[in-house]
């Protein structure tokens, strides 16, 4: 590695701080005179999305990319649990980056899935803070053991699109640190990233950019964090304060306004020179070391990493319902296929982490004996003649598959679901079809959870997520039965929206309040007894596991797994810790461990968990352990162990409380109790507006605005064929990216330079003709 502390010290203010920022959409700033190379960066998180350098700034997918393998979508990976996997995989990325001359690669994404409408659910892991913090750590070291960069992202509790820009997401101190903090925490300690992304909202107040707290005291100095924070695209909010807090690379790079600011505030004391010199630094470390990963052997077969793509496609599938064993089908039974996504996989989400595959199987293709009956669109739309012929074919089958899901603009980063429904046209043709033949299966593909009221009117349901470019040939594998479904979900399946402790307000106004607090996924169903459709942790299999001989000794828990049946298979062995109920409030059981074991049919394989305090801990000031007897639960086999633990106040505000209660319904003022203050939710006023709002948010205020949104809009469709498209995602994203991100984002990379942006924020607060003068004076 160079001396950076040389280099530093030879670097002038204004080129450190210009070090700080990206050249362009996709590399760090070179300094020839000091010896100081650029670096490639590209997403992410499940395959690579090299744009070419002519077409280079899209932070959405939007653009076309080199071609490179689309392994499966996190909501499919992390319902394998199966940490090699996951290595691989990082593994398999870093061989195509280095292919690509690519040094740091934008992902994973570990943010908890909060509510299954978030639109990048698919990009995410897990509800549960382990399991993704575990399987994040596992892609960071393969990934970063091949010497490529990762960037864990999005730092932290961005857990929704809706007014991802702006929002300001309030939580108590006690969540963030149980639920929305650990799974970083984990993929930190455990996986050592090279880099980690701070993310687009407010926490509490502060953007995520300007957070000393998140950015420094916590991510450095308690976990000792030791690499460099990226912003997303954009996040960068006060050049300043990022500086002060530790945020060291401003990306997408062209905001000189912000390089102006910075390099004055220094000049004038306010903001000093050591805590540009600590960014630069880090920046620094960053590119020197990721030219020794490109130095590296790299060896890249996309061939290879299209086995492993449909390996984990397979790895990921969960086997929701098996009536009467009507899976694995032989392969002489007569079967009919249907559904659009038959002939069109459903395999990725819209994005940034959009890939351009090199190869993509349909299922079809994989079926050949059977009959095709394509019965609703792309859209999932149906008619009455499709499903006529869809019934006609049903009748004549022994065994019919449906192919349905969530088509592409169902889902998408930049916007969040507005309920949980599949398209009509889906529900009709199953519900047909498992009426015309009670031999019924239906393969699922989505990035999260549907309601699925045909549920009861089919015999199979096997769901695969988005799995990626090698999906189809891996469904064909797993209906036949040459490999044996072993996946569990990641997250809880409810029956309906209306379940989700969040549904009445998640993603309805500016500001995110976790109201919930601790009561996430299964957190929340557990202690509220409402019943699910499919819980977290469930999946089938074509065999059986037995578990026996649980036993725990200190902090040592051993079990052993018998496969029973007569088929090889894998089994998820999970570990909860249940806490006694009779103190601070606390989820029913919360998992610490899991592992996952191949076992050949009659095998038994005994397994090691070694357990922290820190599992038994609740946060209050401090992780904290209080005492009580603790049940540990593997499989269905439960074993009782007593911690001695410490005293843990029991705050007044918890008493009939939802907090105390999860069956009642969180409130405001009960969350206004446990965070200690008042909430009021931003108003906005002509005059005091600022360039933290919006576009979209002002167009109601002011003619300005109003005309600025209606050009953003016309300039927009241009690209979409002259068409307004909402139900086009890409066309909502980029509305959304522009319209509804800051207008200090405006002002940066190839957007409206100089007084244009500020000029025009005068005239929407009412100072027309300083609003001129601001435009002409630049
Ligand atoms: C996304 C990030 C992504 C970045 C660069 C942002 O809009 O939130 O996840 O890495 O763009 O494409």
């Amino acid at each position: 590695m160079k001396d950076v502390k040389e280099i530093l010290s030879k670097m002038s203010l204004e080129d450190k701080i210009a070090l700080c920022e990206g050249k362009n959409f996709w590399e760090t700033m070179p300094f020839e005179q000091y010896g100081v190379p650029s670096i490639f960066m590209c997403d992410g998180p499940h395959g690579l999305r090299k744009q070419e350098m002519e077409n280079a700034t899209d932070m959405l997918g939007i653009n076309n990319s080199r071609p490179a393998t689309c392994f499966p979508t996190a909501v499919t990976t992390a319902s394998s649990w199966n940490k090699e996997l996951l290595q691989e995989i990082g593994k398999a990325i870093a061989d195509e980056a280095k292919d690509q001359g690519v040094s740091m690669v934008l992902g994973p994404g570990v943010n908890i899935k909060r509510n299954p409408l978030c639109g990048r659910n698919f990009e995410y892991f897990s509800e549960d803070p382990c399991l993704a913090g575990k399987l994040a750590a596992a892609y960071i070291t393969g990934m970063e053991g091949e010497g490529i960069a990762t960037s864990l992202k999005h730092f932290a509790a961005n857990s929704q699109e809706h007014c991802r820009f702006v929002s300001d997401g309030i939580m108590d101190e006690r969540t963030l640190r149980e639920i929305y903090l650990p799974a970083f925490e984990t993929a930190v300690k455990e996986g050592r990233p090279s880099t980690v992304m701070c993310s687009y909202p407010k926490l509490n107040g502060v953007h995520l950019s300007d957070n000393k707290r998140l950015l420094t005291d916590i991510l450095r100095d308690e976990w000792g964090f030791s690499g460099m924070v990226v912003t997303d695209w954009g996040a960068m909010c006060d050049r300043i304060e990022g500086f002060k807090a530790g945020c060291d690379l401003n990306m997408p790079g062209g905001s000189k306004y912000m390089e102006k600011e910075a390099a004055q505030a220094v000049r004038e004391g306010i903001l000093s020179e050591e805590d540009v010199d600590k960014c630069a630094e880090r920046v620094l470390r960053l590119v020197f070391h990721a030219l020794e990963g490109e130095k590296g052997e790299g060896s890249c077969d996309y061939a290879d990493h299209h086995v492993l793509a449909k390996k984990a496609a397979m790895d990921g599938a969960v086997l929701l319902k098996n009536e009467r064993d009507l899976l694995p089908l032989r392969e002489d039974a007569r079967i009919a296929v249907f559904g659009h996504m038959a002939k069109e996989l459903r395999y990725q989400g819209a994005g940034s982490s959009h890939i351009n595959v090199t190869k993509l199987s349909q299922p079809i293709d994989f079926l050949p004996k059977a009959i095709y009956e394509e019965c609703v669109d792309v859209h999932g739309d149906t008619t009455d003649d499709m499903i006529e012929r869809a019934v006609k074919a049903a009748k004549e089958a022994e065994i019919c598959i449906v192919f349905a899901g969530l088509p592409d603009r169902y889902e998408s980063e930049g916007f969040d679901r507005s309920d949980m429904k599949m398209p009509e046209g889906h529900l009709r043709l199953i519900e047909a079809v498992a009426k015309a033949n009670e031999n019924t299966a239906v393969v699922l593909l989505a990035g999260a959870p549907v309601e699925c009221p045909w549920a009861e009117s089919v015999k199979a349901i096997l769901y695969m997520g988005l799995p990626g470019q090698a999906g189809g040939e891996a469904a064909a594998d797993l209906l036949y039965g040459r490999t044996n479904p072993s996946g569990k979900l990641a997250e809880s399946w409810p029956f309906k929206y209306a379940d989700c402790v969040s549904s009445a307000y998640y993603g309805k106004d500016h500001d995110a309040l976790y109201l919930e607090g601790i009561y996430v996924g299964y957190r929340y169903y557990d202690r509220s007894l409402k019943a699910v459709r499919w819980p977290f942790g469930y999946g089938l299999s074509y065999t059986d596991f037995e578990y026996s001989n649980l036993d725990v000794t200190g902090n040592t828990v051993t079990v052993s797994v018998t496969n029973k049946g007569k088929t090889a298979g894998s089994e998820v062995v999970q570990l909860y810790i249940w806490a006694p109920q009779d103190g601070l409030h606390r989820p029913l059981k919360e998992l610490k461990s899991f592992e996952k074991v191949f076992l050949g049919a009659g095998e038994t394989r005994s397994l090691n968990f070694d357990l922290a305090d820190r599992d038994f801990a609740i946060w209050q000031g401090g992780w904290k352990v209080p005492g009580g007897i603790y049940r540990i639960s593997v499989g269905a086999l439960f074993a009782d162990v007593e911690k001695e633990g410490e005293p843990v106040d029991i705050p007044s505000w918890q008493k009939g409380s939802f907090y105390e209660d999860p069956s009642k319904k969180p409130c405001l003022e009960e969350f206004e109790k446990m965070i200690g203050r008042k909430y009021s939710a931003p108003v906005l006023k002509k005059g005091s507006f600022t360039l933290e709002n919006t576009v979209a948010e002002l167009k109601d205020y002011s003619l300005i605005m109003k005309i600025m949104y209606k050009a953003v809009e016309s300039v927009i469709a241009k690209a979409f064929g002259g068409k307004k498209d909402y139900d086009d995602p890409a066309f909502r994203m980029m509305m959304e990216s522009s319209a509804g991100s800051p207008l200090r984002s405006l002002m940066v990379s190839g957007g409206m330079q100089g007084g244009v942006i500020p000029g025009m924020l005068e005239i929407a607060n009412g100072h027309f003709f300083k609003g001129i003068a601001r435009m002409i004076k630049g």
